[in-house]
């Protein structure tokens, strides 16, 4: 899609803290709106419904709600790091609602028939790590240690103490499913249930291993170079490393390590998306008369021509100084000055005598009043302190 996606939440149209029913509530009415088979030959509505089911199989999913709050659309586009793109519908679960809607329960085809107690991918691990702002400006690598399970030796991941292997489950004979037969006003009533004598697994463990203690897992820190990439924002994914997460359970696969940037803040420079903010001190004298001064940018320090007569409060584009986009760092944005004339305190005898014959050569101010017919004229008591 060319287009900038659209917010999930926009998108369902409920509000950021909603809970999990108004989601699922949003969701099925715009399904039942959108739904291809309610709107044959309607690309549009075909659209929409994509949108909506997409939006749904994240928000829908704590883990993967979770991620989106923290980073976007980012989470989930894979671009920072490599990971698969396009979107796994087949993660989410729509079948209730389909099979409540219209009837049948694998719109999205082969993926939603896994059994309890089939392949469950991982979950993902969320890693934050604190940069500083010239390093999220110009990117950076780091050294990141992150806690992972690893299959553990001791039992080489089974958890059975060695010489013991799980056993199958009597109750449900390693399916890890059991029917339930249970009567009702409509008669005998069959549902499927997860076993609860092995909680799915369909293997119970009699003996554990001692290392793992029957979990098959331990956890060791593990290192990783990480890359933020010139001009990352505070909040932003860095980089994805896929595959290192969360083991998953029953064969499947791993979930992946999100690296998130926490950027810190700079005592000069402030940064609003891709632009830079500071204020300088301009000297009364270079504000009036014009000359060079010096401006920190973070590329150091430039020379900067002040026009004669600049008023405070001027503020400057240093084009190109600000930030480097993140997908093209040789794409910056600006960086805004603002000129803020200095009133010049703690002045020398000589500068004093210097300035007030500079008043009596440009207009007289310091006799202004002196000068002047003041009759009828109050003259206002001093206050205590300066109100702004
Ligand atoms: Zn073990
Ligand atoms: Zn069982």
């Amino acid at each position: 899609m060319a287009d900038a996606k659209r917010d999930y939440y926009e998108v369902l149209g409920v509000d950021k803290n909603a809970d999990e029913a108004e989601i699922k509530k949003a969701y099925r009415a715009l399904a039942k709106k959108y739904h291809p088979d309610m709107n044959p030959d309607d690309p549009n509505a075909e659209a929409k419904f994509k949108e909506a089911s997409e939006a749904y199989a994240v928000l829908s999913d704590a883990d993967k709600r979770r991620q989106y709050d923290q980073f976007g659309h980012a989470a989930f586009d894979g671009a920072a790091g490599g990971g698969a793109g396009g979107f796994d519908f087949n993660s989410a679960d729509f079948s209730d609602i389909f099979s409540d809607l219209f009837g049948f329960g694998d719109f999205f085809g082969g993926g939603r028939r896994a059994t309890r107690n089939g392949p469950k991918r991982g979950q993902d691990i969320i890693q934050r790590v604190r940069i500083s702002f010239e390093e999220a400006i110009f990117g950076c690598e780091k050294e990141i240690e992150v806690n992972v399970k690893e299959e553990c030796k001791t039992c080489g991941g089974s958890g059975a103490k060695p010489g013991t292997s799980p056993e199958t489950c009597p109750t449900c004979k390693g399916k890890g499913q059991v029917v339930v037969t249970s009567n009702s006003l409509f008669g005998q009533i069959q549902t499927v249930q997860t076993c609860r004598e092995c909680g799915g697994k369909g293997k119970i463990i009699r003996d554990k291993c001692v290392e793992c203690r029957g979990t098959g897992y331990t956890t060791i820190k593990k290192k990783y170079a990480v890359k933020f990439p010139a001009g990352i924002d505070d909040g932003q994914l860095a980089c994805r490393i896929p595959g290192r997460g969360e083991p998953g359970s029953n064969g499947g696969p791993r979930g992946d390590i999100l690296v998130g940037a926490v950027v810190g803040s700079h005592s000069t420079f402030k940064r609003e998306g891709m632009n830079i903010y500071s204020t300088v001190s301009l000297p009364f004298s270079v504000a009036t008369l014009g000359g060079e001064i010096f401006i920190d940018t973070v590329d150091g320090k430039v020379v900067y021509d002040i026009k004669a007569g600049t008023p405070t409060d001027t503020t400057l584009r240093l084009r190109g100084k600000g930030v480097p986009n993140v997908k093209n760092k040789d794409s910056r944005g600006d960086h805004y000055v603002k000129l803020v004339v200095k009133v010049p305190d703690h002045l020398s005898a000589e500068a004093k005598e210097a300035l007030r014959a500079f008043d009596a050569a440009s207009g007289d101010y310091l006799n202004a009043t002196k000068n002047a017919a003041k009759d009828g004229i109050p003259k206002e008591k001093k206050k205590k302190g300066i109100f702004k």
